[in-house]
């Protein structure tokens, strides 16, 4: 197929599209370096450095791509941020989203996979979390990914455009080429293997009194390639879904940093600090509507495993992709 990715020199884009590629797909990515780098397209894919609040452009693009599929991988996607800056989340996410399913009708093309997220989910009434819980987000991050996934419904009922929106939780690891680098790096992996590769004293830990057993957030880590693969999934099935993407399992930040010392060999220092706004204390998926429905099971269930492979690419790439 030919696919038109959206933010594909970003963390996740990177890897699926050299996924895709792997599968034999032609790829055209469309990504305008806010987040992403240049470094990180693969260059066996076509590149068009755009954004996707210039609609015109965004239009040529998808008609000169000659796209049968589009993966929508764009957007801004830190909670913090969000708390502070709506305006930017609503903006980027929603209005150039709904520029994305505009210039599709327009060019005719009626298939998209969703990154949508955990965080459209707020604070479950109970985890794991499957499709039929409510969706009640605590943050403008989550409810701007909500809004585009109540317009994919409508573009489907109204202009037959199929989905599959694909909510991840904790994305982390790295292929052997393509790894995460954000420009301001919020995350917890990357922040913790920072101060083992001596680029940070120490790591915060934000917030200790969660109802959680050691008092830190837990979240559901699934290693990138495990969701590269829903990825390709998704895109051969022929009906409009919402799935959930995670292990099921559950770490704690505390754990986190255990097992970066285990997967490192170093000592991490942290920095205990009151709890950061707009997080829910557990994030855990229930994966079994995927599993059933399209095959999808995470090869990688150790979180010990999935550190590894973030941290063979942070020491590969120290200075992440230096732009
Ligand atoms: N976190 C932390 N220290 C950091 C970064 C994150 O304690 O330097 C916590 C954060 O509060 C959350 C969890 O780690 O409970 C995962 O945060 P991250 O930003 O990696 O992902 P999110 O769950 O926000 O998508």
């Amino acid at each position: 197929m030919r696919i038109f990715v959206t933010g594909g020199a970003g963390y996740i884009g990177s890897v699926c599209v050299e996924q895709m590629l792997n599968s034999g797909h032609e790829v055209t990515i469309f990504d305008n370096l806010s987040e992403g780098h240049r470094s990180a397209v693969d260059p066996r894919a076509s590149f068009v450095l755009g954004d996707l609040k210039d609609l015109s452009g965004l239009v040529a693009a998808l008609s000169g791509a000659g796209a049968d599929a589009v993966m929508h991988f764009a957007a801004n996607a830190l909670v913090g941020e969000s708390m502070t800056n709506p305006t930017k989340y609503f903006r980027n996410n929603v209005t150039g989203g709904m520029h994305l399913l505009e210039a599709m009708h327009e060019c005719g093309v009626r298939k998209i996979v969703f990154s949508s997220t955990c965080a459209t989910f707020g604070t479950p009434e109970r985890v794991p979390i499957d499709e039929t819980l409510p969706q009640l987000p605590i943050n403008p991050y989550g409810e701007s990914k909500l809004m585009f996934e109540k317009m994919l419904r409508w573009y489907d009922e109204i202009h037959g455009i199929r989905y599959v929106a694909l909510r991840y939780f904790n994305a982390a690891g790295a292929s052997e080429r393509f790894g995460e680098d954000h420009r301001i790096e919020t995350h917890l992996i990357p922040n913790v293997l920072k101060v083992a590769l001596g680029q940070k004293d120490e790591v915060s830990i934000f917030g200790t009194d969660y109802e959680t057993p050691d008092g830190t957030c837990v979240r559901d880590y699934i290693h990138i390639l495990d969701l590269a693969q829903a990825h390709m999934l998704a895109l051969g099935s022929e009906r409009s879904a919402k799935y959930n993407l995670g292990t099921g399992g559950g770490t704690s930040v505390r754990e986190i940093v255990a097992s970066c010392e285990r997967v490192t060999g170093k000592k991490i220092k942290v920095s205990e600090q009151p709890r950061r706004p707009g997080d829910p204390a557990r994030l855990i998926a229930s994966s079994d509507r995927i599993h059933r429905e399209l095959g999808w099971t995470p090869k990688y269930q150790s979180i010990d495993q999935i550190i590894e492979s973030a941290w063979a690419w942070h020491v590969k790439h120290p200075n992440g992709y230096g732009d």
